[in-house]
């Protein structure tokens, strides 16, 4: 079985499984090495914190600690902010020509491109995932460097002739200033690329907090940026856990904040910003709704499904958590999904026929663990899985929960583990109600041979991509973000430089006495 996600989608090398026979025995071979030790990078530098503190990174498949990087301090904090600051206000970057900062994002991606391996390694190390996904989602990170480079070189605001006579006015695009990248653990680089590389293309300067569980993969980044030769100060790259997210956020130097996260730590990100007016978008949580109609193509439809759910361990922000599954098929799709959740094969994230790994760290554990006591406290009916597995590793079964109440809080909150809530419905309408009866609107999908149901259900949803007999495909070409408490603001597509630009307005009067 196939869990395809839209990294793998995009790359085409999906189904070449013998290509990836060759990472199973990297495995020994990291057994019994020294930590790796990484520092920050600040100013063009290479640095500790200003009090020597580390944190350390676990390997959630062997549960053991494999490296170690600093712990920012506010002076730390304040130290990279003002070197983007000054880097900034030097122009070396902002004043630079479109061209300029394209042929650095072009070096940029094709460094990422030649050192894929090495990059999607380090993130399996750090969160578990799959070596058959990171390898293509790696891939992306390349293409789409290229991709928002060139849209830097198309910065554009608009003209229009007003009626005043003797007037001409039109718009322009400015870079914001210094911003603020706070990633999750999920998807690093993915993550990290979306923001860095549109508002690098834009002419920020900026400063990086990756997660304190993946942070070896940035820091692997910043090396090859350096390589690119884009100018000190431009890129800085700060480790640490929430509180120097937070150290950062309240810098009062930095202009925006472009954040991928928790709803909780985004609202907080949120309020701090609003007191300074400093620009925010958000990318937060979803409970997405997956629906399935009688006359879906059934095979299908599981596929996705089960691909929607269980890829990444569910540790996707756009994971279809909710499967919402119409009467008439209801019991059979049921069955099916059961079966298939109960035989994946999980194991080493490195081997090529592994399925599902490990969930990412130990707090990811404890949280979806303590979802599978509160299904048993509200008496949930369980079909698949439920447990953690009874073996080394950060392991759960893929779990499937049929028929739960609307209020549980297993529909309503985001697990993000590989936890399915199948729920029935009997007509459209009621499907359109349970779908948008959350308080997340981050993605969807429609399992229907119907073009004009699938039309109305695209319209009906309350959320930021709405996928039709597919789930998860995307790409640099098409925004992504939610509606609702899934964030505000759109990453990617061809606008996504707006939100690391200010738009200027100019008149000018053409009839003015010199
Ligand atoms: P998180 O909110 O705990 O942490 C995200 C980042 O914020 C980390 O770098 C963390 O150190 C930092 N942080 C924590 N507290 C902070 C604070 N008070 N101020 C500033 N920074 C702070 O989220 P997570 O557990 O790393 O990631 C999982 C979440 O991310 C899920 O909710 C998931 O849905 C969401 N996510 C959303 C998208 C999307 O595009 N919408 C994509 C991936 C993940």
């Amino acid at each position: 079985m196939n869990l395809l996600t839209y990294e793998q989608a995009l790359g085409s090398e999906d189904g070449c499984r013998e290509e990836y026979l060759m990472y199973e025995g990297l495995r020994n071979t990291w057994a019994g090495q020294p930590l790796v030790r990484k520092n920050m990078l600040i100013d063009g530098k290479w640095v500790a914190a200003s009090d020597q503190a580390t944190l350390s990174c676990l390997d959630p498949y062997s549960e053991q600690e494999w490296a170690e990087v600093p712990v920012a301090t506010v002076s730390d904090v304040d130290h990279a902010v003002s070197s983007a600051r000054r880097a900034f206000d030097s122009g070396i970057w902002s004043n630079a020509p479109p061209a300029a900062r394209f042929a650095a994002l072009r070096r940029l991606g094709q460094l990422i491109e030649d050192n894929v391996e090495a990059l999607a390694l380090a993130q399996v190390r750090e969160n578990g995932k799959l070596m058959t996904e990171m390898v293509p989602s790696t891939r992306a990170v390349a293409s789409d460097s290229h991709f928002f480079g060139a849209l830097g070189e198309m910065t554009h605001g608009y003209t229009v002739e007003p009626s005043i006579p003797n007037f001409t006015a039109y718009t322009r695009r400015e870079p914001i200033g210094v911003v603020a990248a706070i990633t999750p653990w999920n998807n690093p680089l993915v993550l990290l690329g979306w923001k860095l590389f549109p508002a690098l293309a834009a002419g920020n300067t900026i400063v990086i907090k990756p997660s304190e569980v993946t942070p070896v993969s940035t820091l692997m980044l910043g090396e090859l940026i350096e390589k690119a030769g884009i100018p000190a100060g431009v890129v800085n790259i700060i480790t640490g856990a929430g509180a120097t997210g937070q150290a950062l956020v309240q810098h009062p130097d930095v202009d925006k904040i472009a954040f991928t996260g928790s709803t909780q730590t985004g609202v907080a990100i949120a309020k701090i910003a609003a007191e300074r007016q400093a620009r925010v978008s958000l990318e937060l949580g979803g409970k997405s709704p997956n629906i399935v109609f009688n006359d879906a193509n059934l095979s299908s439809a599981i596929n996705g499904v089960i691909g929607g759910i269980f890829a990444a361990a569910g540790q996707a922000c756009n994971a279809g958590s909710r499967v919402l599954v119409q009467r008439g098929v209801y019991n059979e799709f049921l069955e099916r999904l059961s079966q298939r959740a109960n035989a994946f094969r999980m194991g080493d994230p490195l081997a090529a026929d592994t399925e599902i790994g490990p969930l990412s760290s130990r707090a990811q554990m404890a949280k979806v663990t303590s979802y599978f006591d509160i299904a048993r406290g509200e008496n949930l009916n369980l079909a698949a899985g439920g447990v953690r597995l009874d073996r080394p590793g950060l392991f759960v079964s893929p779990t499937v929960y049929a028929d739960p109440p609307k209020a549980s809080r297993l529909v309503r909150e985001e697990i993000f583990g590989p936890v399915a809530m199948v729920m029935p419905f009997d007509d459209e309408q009621e499907a359109v109600t349970l779908a948008n009866d959350t308080i997340f609107g981050l993605a969807s999908g429609v399992w229907t041979q119907n073009l004009s149901l699938a039309h109305r259900m695209i319209k009906k949803i309350r959320a930021g991509t709405v996928w039709v007999n597919t789930y998860r495909m995307g790409g640099h070409v098409i925004p992504f973000g939610g509606f609702k408490a899934s964030g505000v603001g759109r990453e990617m597509g061809l606008h996504a430089l707006d939100q690391y630009t200010e738009s200027k307005s100019v008149w000018i009067n053409t009839d003015a006495q010199s």
